[in-house]
C-alpha cells in the first residue's frame, strides 16, 4: 500500500499535521519513536497556549494525541532512519526497521533534541542526578539544592517550577543579561529560593553514586568554586534532528534548521517540514501552526494541485 502521506514526529506539529491530513481523508500514518507530544510533554505550565491560561505541558500534548487519535490518526512507534525516494512508484520509501513504508508525500516534524552541557561527569550522571526534564524528575528533589543551567525561557520557567519542590535553586548562567521574555525573568527573580550565578559555567560535575557537586568558573574573575548540588537540570537550548533530510536532499541553514518556504515545503518536492526542525520560533503554537500548514500542502501536492500553495480554497 502506498500512503498519501508519512507524518515523521508527534510533537504538536506532527500532531496537528495528522489532525487536518485526517480532515482532508488523507490516508496517513505518524512515525514516533518516542511518546507523542514530543518536548510539549516535558513543558512545565504553559501559559501561552490560546484559550489556556495555564495548562501542564504534558495535559495539553496528551489532549493533542487523544483528538488526532479520535480523528483516525495511526500511529507507529518506530525511529525512521532514513527517507528514500522510490523513483519506480513515484512516492518516497521510510525506513523504520525491517519496514520500508511507502507514501506520495512526507511532513519532517522531528523537532529538535536538548542540547548537552559537554563537560565531564554530565553523562555519567544523566539519571542520577542530571536531568534535561524537570516535569518528569522534579518530585525526586523534594526538599534538596538543585541547579538549573542556562538563561532562555526555558531555564528561567523551570527554575520557577523547581523552586516549588526543591529547597533552593540556583540558575547558572552565562552571561549576566537573560535571553528569556521579561515576565519569565520576573517571575525567578521573585521567586525568593531561586539564586542567580551568573557570568558562570560548569565545568565539571562530580559526585560518587549521585551528583554531589558542580565545579563552576566565573568567566569574567576566572574563579573557580564548588557548588554543593543534588540535582542539575540542562536546560541549554536544542539541536534540530534534520539528518534524515539532509540524506534525501533536504535544504538546510547554516544551523541545520530545515529550510522551508510559506507553504512548509522543503526544496524536494513531496516533503515538507513543519515546527523546531525549522528553526522558525520554538513554541508549541507555531509548531501547530506550521503543521497544519503542511498537512494543507500535502494535500495539495497529492492531489496534484499545481499551485502549491497553503490554503484550500473552497
Ligand atoms: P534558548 O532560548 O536557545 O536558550 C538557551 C540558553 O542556554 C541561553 O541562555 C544560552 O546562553 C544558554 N546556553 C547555550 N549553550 C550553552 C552552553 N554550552 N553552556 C551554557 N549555556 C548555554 O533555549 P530555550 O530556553 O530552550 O528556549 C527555546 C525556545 O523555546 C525559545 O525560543 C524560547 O523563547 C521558547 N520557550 C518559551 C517559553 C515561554 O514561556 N514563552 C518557555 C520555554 C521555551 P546565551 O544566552 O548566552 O546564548
Amino acid at each position: 500500500m502506498i500512503y498519501d502521506l508519512i507524518v515523521i514526529g508527534a510533537g504538536p506539529a506532527g500532531l496537528t499535521a495528522s489532525i487536518y491530513a485526517s480532515r482532508h481523508k488523507l490516508k496517513h500514518v505518524v512515525f514516533e519513536s518516542g511518546m507523542c507530544g514530543g518536548q510539549l510533554s516535558m513543558a512545565t505550565h504553559v501559559e501561552n497556549w490560546p484559550g489556556e491560561k495555564q495548562v501542564m505541558g504534558a495535559e495539553l500534548a496528551k489532549r493533542m494525541e487523544e483528538q488526532a487519535r479520535a480523528l483516525g490518526m495511526e500511529v507507529r512507534c518506530q525511529p525512521v532512519s532514513d527517507i528514500v525516494k522510490d523513483e519506480e512508484n513515484n512516492c518516497f520509501c521510510c525506513l523504520a526497521g525491517n519496514d520500508r513504508v511507502q507514501a506520495k508525500s512526507v511532513i519532517i516534524a522531528m523537532g529538535a533534541s536538548h542540547r548537552k552541557l559537554g563537560v565531564i561527569g554530565e553523562d555519567a550522571f544523566v539519571g542520577k542526578g542530571i536531568s534535561y526534564c524537570a516535569t518528569c524528575d522534579a518530585p525526586f528533589f523534594n526538599g534538596k539544592v538543585v541547579a538549573v543551567i542556562g538563561g532562555g525561557d526555558s531555564a528561567l520557567t523551570t527554575a520557577v517550577y523547581l523552586a516549588a519542590y526543591a529547597k533552593k535553586v540556583f540558575v547558572i548562567h552565562r552571561r549576566k543579561e537573560f535571553r528569556a521574555e521579561e515576565s519569565n525573568q520576573e517571575k525567578a527573580r521573585r521567586t525568593p529560593n531561586v539564586e542567580f550565578v551568573l557570568d558562570s559555567v560548569v565545568k565539571e560535575v562530580k559526585g560518587d553514586k549521585r551528583v554531589k557537586s558542580a565545579i563552576v568558573e566565573n568567566v569574567e574573575t576566572k574563579a573557580v568554586s564548588e557548588l554543593p548540588l543534588d540535582g542539575i537540570f540542562v536546560y541549554i537550548g536544542n539541536t534540530p534532528a534534520s539528518a534524515i533530510g539532509k540524506r534525501v536532499g533536504v535544504e538546510t541553514d547554516a544551523r541545520a534548521y530545515v529550510k522551508v518556504d510559506a507553504a512548509m515545503r522543503t526544496s524536494v518536492p513531496g516533503i515538507f517540514a513543519a515546527g523546531d526542525v525549522t528553526g522558525s520560533v520554538p513554541q508549541a503554537i507555531v509548531a501547530s501552526g506550521q503543521g497544519a500548514i503542511a498537512a494543507m500542502s500535502a494535500y495539495k501536492f497529492v492531489k496534484g494541485f499545481k499551485d502549491g500553495i497553503a490554503v484550500v480554497n473552497r
